[in-house]
């Protein structure tokens, strides 16, 4: 079961990614729980590349960052998410190629088709099972992060809001995959949706 966690920053994604897979542990199963950008060793130096990079130099153009994103997104399943699918066991990603979309192609208005071919060639074409779409006003979320804002965080407000906007488009043309959860509501209400939909997943 491939199983991705995808939203706008602050959403909540990495604790509701580690909620799941405890559940799903607790009940014995092997659970693989990854991210991306930087799920691999090479993965974390291309999210460093990435995040780390100082625009006011060089800004990165928006294809090399397009480029960038789609070989993490290879080698990430190359090296992690395939073979712990062929294990059996369950894979929850932080981020997969939804981002992408969202991001290089909502947030820098690449063409979303464009994009969206990269990442099937740079994944052999593994779509996930589930998605979990953290849904929250980027405004909002913006004010529960703690952390120093990266170079994406801190692009604007526009970006950020284009970002959700294509998020939210994704998921309603493919309903069958994703899930919209509310992500105002609380860390417990917000897992309780996402587990009993998982369940009833997994019954199949
Ligand atoms: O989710 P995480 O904080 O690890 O993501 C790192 C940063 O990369 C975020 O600020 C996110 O906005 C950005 N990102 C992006 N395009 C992607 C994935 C992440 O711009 N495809
Ligand atoms: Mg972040």
């Amino acid at each position: 079961m491939f199983i991705t966690f995808e939203g706008v920053d602050g959403a909540g994604k990495t604790t509701q990614v580690n909620r799941l897979a405890e559940y799903w542990r607790a009940q014995g199963r092997e659970v693989v729980t990854t991210r991306e950008p930087g799920g691999t060793e090479l993965g974390i130096t291309i999210r460093k590349l990435l995040l780390g990079h100082d625009d006011a130099d060089e800004p990165i153009a928006p294809r090399t960052e397009a480029l960038l994103f789609a070989a993490d997104r290879a080698q990430h399943v190359a090296q992690i998410v395939r073979p712990a699918l062929r294990r059996g066991a369950i894979v929850i990603s932080d981020r997969y190629f939804d981002s992408s979309i969202a991001y290089q192609a909502g947030g820098r208005e690449l063409g979303s088709q464009e994009v969206r071919e990269l990442s099937m060639w740079a994944t052999g074409g593994l779509v996930p099972m589930r998605t979990y779409l953290l849904d929250i006003d980027p405004a909002e979320s913006h004010k529960r992060m703690i952390a120093p804002e990266d170079r994406m965080e801190s692009t604007g407000d526009d970006f950020q809001q284009r970002t959700r906007r294509a998020f939210l488009a994704m998921a309603a043309q493919e309903p069958d995959r994703f899930l919209v959860v509310d992500a105002t509501a609380s860390e417990d209400e917000v897992a309780e949706q996402i587990l009993s939909d998982n369940l009833m997943l997994s019954a199949f």
